[in-house]
């Protein structure tokens, strides 16, 4: 088995990777993987590992490194994967990162970053639907040479899908995030130093809406697939 492009995306919440990883995996024939979604499907299907991990789950416990790595190999070697993958929300401490080491050969780890309060701004102007999940962010920013245009719904405080009604998550409120944030800078600066010492770790800021940067990411990305 031949596995060609194999990348890890990092950044803080807010800083847009999921949305990266879902449009620039798709123009390279690369799934988006995020453990969250495989836990999810896991369950919703029934499967032994799904039953594990919903067990682990209603007692209220955190799924184990051993697990999600069990999981992971499982997703990264269904046929969709053959040519690569980007991992999206994993690792996220430098045990995980060594385990995944053990089932995979990263070619490229992107390192996205903004600054904090460029970070803030996104995340508190986040807005979601209550029916069905649809993600919107009202946020306009142009400054320190970043210019990301806002995606606001059609008509103010409801879904464009739906009709449902558009909130604000507890967690997209201005104190948790800066909490959020100080968690993912305390456990995954050592992750960007371990990569950054393998020499396949990328820095990338992103200065525009994903239009823009989506090409630019795919670009990086072809050049440092192996
Ligand atoms: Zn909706």
């Amino acid at each position: 088995m031949s596995m060609a492009m194999q990348f890890v995306f990092l950044g803080p919440p807010g800083v847009g990777k999921g949305t990266y990883a879902s449009r620039a995996g798709p123009q390279l024939g690369i799934p988006q993987v995020s453990t969250g979604d495989i836990f999810r499907a896991e369950v919703k299907s029934g499967s032994e590992l799904g039953n594990k991990v919903k067990g682990i789950m209603e007692a209220g416990g955190l799924v184990s490194d051993d697990v999600v790595i069990e999981v992971l190999k499982k997703r990264i070697t269904r046929d969709d994967a053959r040519k690569g993958f980007i991992l999206d929300g994993f690792p996220r401490t430098i045990p995980q990162a060594e385990a995944l080491d053990g089932i995979a050969k990263i070619d490229m780890v992107l390192n996205i970053a903004l600054p904090e309060d460029i970070l803030i701004e996104k995340i508190s102007a986040r807005r979601v639907c209550r029916n069905c999940g649809d993600l919107y962010n009202v946020a306009s920013i142009d400054r320190e040479g970043i210019k990301m245009p806002p995606m606001p719904p059609k008509e103010e405080g409801k879904c464009d899908k739906c009709g449902g009604e558009l909130y604000q998550r507890a967690d997209d409120k201005e104190e948790v995030i800066k909490e959020r944030l100080a968690a993912y800078n305390k456990q995954t600066s050592p992750l960007i130093d371990y990569y950054r010492e393998k020499g396949i770790l990328v820095d990338f800021k992103p200065t525009a809406g994903p239009e823009e940067m989506v090409p630019k990411i795919i670009e990086l990305l072809k050049e440092h697939g192996s």
